[in-house]
């Protein structure tokens, strides 16, 4: 899709693009809500830059005049970043996140900010304060979440890449309900310097885009070693390959059998086993391996998660960001009702939680127990990993849901049940789009590898992405 985009704004110029893409965000935005802010104005000046640099001859980098979505939890010098809350509503980014200002030195042009799950805190886009996103494949279903309008977005042809976040699986999950492509890189690989926190242990800013090549692509321009964040990996990054196209012969998969239970809907536990043959009649080694702390993942998930929360969101207090409430009278109200109108329920839940989580007595029981089952799993991942490539499996275990029909927030998690275990073993995974099941619902398939291991999920991500393009 890059490519096909490149060669339209060499022959036609930035400009023109930006005109047609603003006429068409301004369109879906209408039908699915994808965006908090828009930033056409500034769009088409970049455009006109860069249409000013290509007719002097230069080169304004590998994605100029390419328009990309970011996340409103990324932060985008003198716009607007809600991270999809009323407590947010008013904050101006004060500079540009890293990952950010490396695809607008790329040629990059940002077009918009996205809906997203309040603070990140969602798998169905339902708890942004600015309104729910609508799946464009199916307008009366969730996108996932919570990057909900990253994911839309993309899925509805606005822009070709989007970035995202992913703590839990906020980027592959969204991809897999709306049928794009969404890699969560190793942890540490790509700058959160401008990423507004969640859980810090585990979040990671992700891309959302059509292709495995063009992931591939944005992967390559925006990881990388950063100083201004202190757990950026020191190390070059990624680096772009033709080894995307090679194939997947003699690469060893693993399916965990773990993954492929009784809740996993019976169609898309089909479509895994078809790819799985196909699999085995390109070369590959495909066998069932069991994972068996994969089981304790969402509970170890659900303690450190709202406990990393909870001390973060600490900084929203009426003071120094964003909202305060008016009628306050002392000191204390004033927290008290700035947070209490400012955030949203599920927020208030995780902060709820995370309190108490960390509270003296609970201290010892949960959160340091959740961290020792962290570090098993880690283990197990680490020692499966010495013996196969990638671990493949569906991204979700039912495909999108309608708006309202999932209720409960136990319910809700479990659309992260197969993306969490990666996320707290700080291992790269991806979403790759695998056709569509019954009422044409799109299947996501996830690919997790071991540290560094991008090279090979590209591989065998692309073979997946090849069976299945129309
Ligand atoms: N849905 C998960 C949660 O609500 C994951 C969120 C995320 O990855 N940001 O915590």
């Amino acid at each position: 899709m890059i490519k096909k985009i490149l060669k339209k704004v060499n022959s036609d110029g930035a400009f023109s693009l930006v005109k047609q893409v603003s006429a068409q965000v301004l369109e879906s935005q209408e039908k699915y809500n994808s965006y908090i802010t828009l930033t056409l104005d500034r769009a088409s000046k970049r455009a006109q830059e860069i249409d000013s640099l290509l007719n002097a001859g230069k080169n304004p980098g590998p994605l100029a005049g390419i328009p990309v979505a970011l996340k409103d939890n990324l932060l985008y010098s003198g716009e607007k970043m809600t991270c999809g809350s009323k407590i947010l509503e008013n904050y101006f980014s004060p500079y540009t996140g890293t990952a950010v200002e490396k695809l607008e030195e790329a040629g990059a042009i940002v077009i918009g900010k996205t809906n997203m799950d309040e603070f990140a805190m969602g798998s169905s886009g339902e708890t942004s304060y600015f309104g729910p996103t609508k799946n464009p494949l199916h307008p009366d279903r969730v996108p996932g979440g919570s990057s909900s309008g990253s994911a839309a977005a993309v899925a509805s042809g606005d822009v070709p890449i989007a970035l995202g976040s992913d703590t839990g699986g906020s980027v592959r999950q969204p991809a897999s309900f709306c049928g794009v492509c969404g890699l969560r890189p190793t942890y540490g690989r790509i700058s959160r310097y401008g990423l507004s926190a969640l859980a810090s242990s585990i979040d990671q800013i992700g891309v959302l885009a059509s292709s495995v090549e063009d992931t591939a692509l944005v992967y390559s321009l925006i990881s990388g070693h950063d100083p201004k964040d202190s757990t950026s990996l020191n190390e070059k990054g990624y680096e772009l390959s033709d080894s995307i196209e090679e194939g997947v012969k003699g690469l060893k998969i693993g399916i965990p059998k773990e993954y492929m239970g009784e809740t996993l809907h019976s169609e898309i536990r089909e479509r895994i086993l078809e790819i799985s043959n196909k699999l085995v009649s390109a070369g590959a080694e495909v066998k069932e391996i069991s994972l068996p702390s994969l089981e304790q993942a969402l509970a170890t998930y659900y303690i450190i998660a709202p406990a990393e929360i909870s001390s973060n969101l600490a900084r929203y207090d009426g003071v120094r960001y964003g909202f305060r409430a008016p009628e306050a009278q002392t000191l204390e109200e004033m927290y008290i009702e700035s947070r209490t109108q400012g955030f949203g329920p599920e927020v208030k839940r995780r902060i709820l939680l995370g309190t108490s989580i960390l509270s003296s007595g609970n201290y010892e029981s949960y959160y340091l127990k959740a961290l020792k089952v962290r570090s098993m799993i880690k283990k197990e991942f680490e020692k499966i990993f010495s013996s196969i490539d990638l671990i493949f499996s569906p991204t979700t275990p039912t495909p999108p849901f309608k708006f309202g029909e999932v209720k409960d927030p136990m319910e809700m998690s479990m659309a992260d049940s197969y993306t969490i275990p990666s996320s707290l073993a700080g291992l790269p995974a991806m979403s790759v789009p695998v056709g569509s099941i019954e009422k044409n619902l799109p299947v996501g398939a996830q690919l997790i590898g071991g540290t560094f291991s991008e090279p090979t999920i590209f591989r065998c991500a692309r073979f997946m992405e090849k069976i299945y393009e129309s």
